[in-house]
């Protein structure tokens, strides 16, 4: 199967600085993030969200209110008839040396491993971060970089303006 991995804060919903992500509760979705979402599963992919959460560990926000936020996005988009096949977070700090905080490989490897089935050829990743670019070059995949400086060296990563940019190319 294909797969469209997105990213998630900055991608699919807002995403603030480090410190004002205290205070949300609520995920606000960025503009054109749901129509994307649901053009994407009509043209046959199967949508995984892969999401650093160094904001769990680092103290900026609890494991419940991730789960609340990730909860309230996930339900909007079901009544909204965008079914997500899985998500998988990275609740560790920066310095932990991790294996699953991206550009590290481990969500995607859990998704391999969960889903055999998997084709990254005809799969991409999209996010608002050099760290999802460097994840889907290491993964050999097409990446779209929302407002990512994507250096030369990188044939298969597309700079886009806007999420819904994406669906010229897919
Ligand atoms: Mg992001
Ligand atoms: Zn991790």
């Amino acid at each position: 199967m294909k797969v469209a991995f997105f990213d998630r804060d900055g991608t699919i919903i807002e995403d603030y600085p480090d410190e004002k992500w205290t205070g949300i509760t609520e995920p606000v979705f960025l503009r054109g993030a749901i129509d994307t979402l649901l053009q994407v599963r009509q043209r046959g992919y199967e949508i995984i969200i892969i999401t650093n959460q160094y904001l769990i560990n680092e103290g900026f926000i609890t494991w419940e209110q991730y789960k609340e936020i990730q909860v309230k996005m996930v339900n909007e988009l079901e009544k909204q008839h965008v079914d997500i096949l899985a998500v998988y977070y990275c609740p560790h700090g920066r310095n932990e040396g991790c294996g699953c905080c991206k550009p590290e490989t481990g969500m995607m490897l859990q998704a391999l491993d969960q889903y055999p089935s998997i084709d990254l050829k005809r799969s991409f990743v999209i996010g608002d971060s050099v760290v999802d670019m460097e994840l889907a070059r290491r993964m050999g995949m097409k990446g779209f970089g929302i407002n990512v400086t994507i250096p030369k060296s990188h044939p298969n990563i597309k700079q886009v303006s806007e999420v819904s940019e994406l669906l010229r190319y897919i």
